[in-house]
């Protein structure tokens, strides 16, 4: 069978693997960078995760290594997950070979380690802390190392690794080539770049833009307090055959949300840094196979987390950068399958939204809570009374009143609701007035109170109907 890699004559065991996956072309990324890879020039390619970055820096390696035993290339990534994926990726890859691949990362048994090292390697896949520290007990030895690839270049600056990563380098006598993928760059890492490379040939496209996979992007105004009942609609909505990836900011989130849908009857499973590594693998591993539906992380457990059963991602918290925005809806609509992002956007936020929509060009509506799917009739998770949504920057709620000035003063009205309510006067704001409506501003701590003694009371014999009015 032929496929698009051909004009590559590739290594047979390469183009066999590659037959065996069945893959019919490459993707753009590979089209780019395979080529000047295999030429021996440096490179630095702009991809992300679900562009098909792994087999673009790993088929070049692959061809350029020998089965010796003695490590010839390494490749650093940002996580211990990514590591294990890449090394899977390149293991298939290189098909009947024969390469010893190992992964050196950390949370793992270090004798356990050393004594696959001792085995013999020839491509390592590792976490930087970790390759630091096996090279410095002896276990690993870089002298020979040729080729040096670093994934996830921006996620792992990002992550404060650049020491490390300039140790590893520094510690290469023998380098010869240097691959670098990010999916964006950020100043560090041209200056990386200009670091750890010469005269490397560029990969991205002109005006730096991510690519965005073309997938539904929508936002949603509410509340913290509001946040798991839309949530909850989006799981009542999903597929059966779908797959969710639900990012929250902190670890704590990410418990309490699985404890929080579990409540509900929702089995979500969580996945952060402080779950032991070989739980973390199970969870995924579960994941990937489909067992789990909804998966609750943080951005650094979830990083190149490569499932492709992932049709949804929610941002129930918005990420605090806006580059992990671009990395988290990179989860879904890979490979051009079709998805849809979900952020959840309190008062707060919107500036943040604001910010990641412009510094991307990306276009992302406030769109409605989805309904509930038919032939349900109740929420799975209740609505509740969220005040701080709907209050001001002085903390006052607007509140509109069925009666104009056309039959009551300002300050009539203010004067019945302070006595009805028992209330001081300055619980309420500002009220203004038309014929037939009146505004009145009520503090948020009191609002909820005023309005149920507004309801149960009459006006000159009449209801006055109190309803918010959004802020
Ligand atoms: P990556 O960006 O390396 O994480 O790759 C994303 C996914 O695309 C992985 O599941 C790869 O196995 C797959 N993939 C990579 N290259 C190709 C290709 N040329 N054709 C089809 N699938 C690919």
């Amino acid at each position: 069978m032929s496929t698009g890699f051909d004009v590559w004559d590739l290594e047979k065991s390469i183009a066999d693997a590659i037959v065996k996956l069945g893959w019919e072309k490459p993707t753009e990324i590979q089209t780019e960078a395979i080529p000047i890879a295999r030429r021996g020039t440096d490179v630095v390619g702009q991809a992300k995760t679900g562009s098909g970055k792994t087999a673009a820096f790993g088929i070049p390696i692959i061809e350029k290594c020998e089965s010796s035993g003695i490590p010839q290339a390494i490749i650093l990534c940002p996580t211990r997950e990514l590591a294990v994926q890449v090394a899977e990726e390149i293991s298939i890859l290189q098909g009947n070979k024969g390469l010893a691949i190992q992964t050196v990362y950390g949370g793992t048994n270090l004798e356990k380690q050393a004594a696959s090292l001792a085995k013999g390697a020839d491509i390592i896949v590792g976490t930087p802390g970790r390759v630091i520290d096996m090279t410095k007990r002896g276990h690993l030895n870089l002298k020979q190392v040729t080729y040096f690839c670093l994934d996830e270049a921006d996620r792992m600056l990002d992550m404060g690794f650049f020491p490390d990563i300039l140790w590893v380098f520094e510690n290469m006598p023998n380098r010869q080539q240097t691959l670098l993928f990010s999916a964006t760059f950020p100043q560090e890492i041209i200056d990386a770049a200009e670091e750890f490379m010469s005269e490397a040939v560029h990969v991205m496209s002109d005006d730096m833009e991510v690519d965005i996979p073309e997938i539904e992007l929508n936002a949603i105004r509410i509340g913290r307090a509001n946040k798991l009942w839309v949530l909850g609609r989006i799981i009542a909505n999903m597929d059966d055959n779908g797959q969710m990836l639900v990012f929250s900011n902190t670890k704590r989130m990410v418990d309490v949300l699985v404890e929080r849908l579990s409540k509900f009857r929702m089995k979500a499973v969580g996945l952060h840094g402080d779950i032991p590594q070989n739980k973390r693998e199970r969870i995924l591993n579960n994941f990937r196979e489909g067992k789990d539906k909804i998966l609750i992380a943080t951005d650094v457990a979830a990083r190149g987390i490569d499932v492709d059963g992932i049709t949804i991602v929610v941002n129930y918290d918005l990420p605090v950068d806006t580059e992990s925005f671009v990395h988290r809806i990179g989860r879904t609509g890979r490979m051009g399958r079709s998805g849809e992002a979900w952020s959840f956007v309190s008062k707060e936020d919107r500036g943040s939204l604001e910010k990641i929509a412009s510094t991307w060009n990306l276009t992302i509506p406030y769109v409605e809570v989805p309904a509930l799917p038919e032939g349900m009739d109740r929420d799975p998770i209740r609505k509740r009374d969220d005040w701080d949504e709907v209050s001001d920057s002085f903390g006052m709620v607007r509140v509109n009143l069925s009666i104009g000035k056309a039959d009551s003063t300002k300050r009539a009205l203010s004067d019945w609701i302070v006595s009805q309510a028992k209330i001081q006067e300055i619980v309420l704001g500002e009220i203004t007035q038309d014929e037939k409506s009146s505004q009145v501003e009520i503090h948020v701590q009191k609002v909820a109170y005023v309005m149920d003694v507004i309801k149960a009371r009459d006006y000159n014999g009449r209801k006055l109907k109190p309803v918010i009015v959004n802020a």
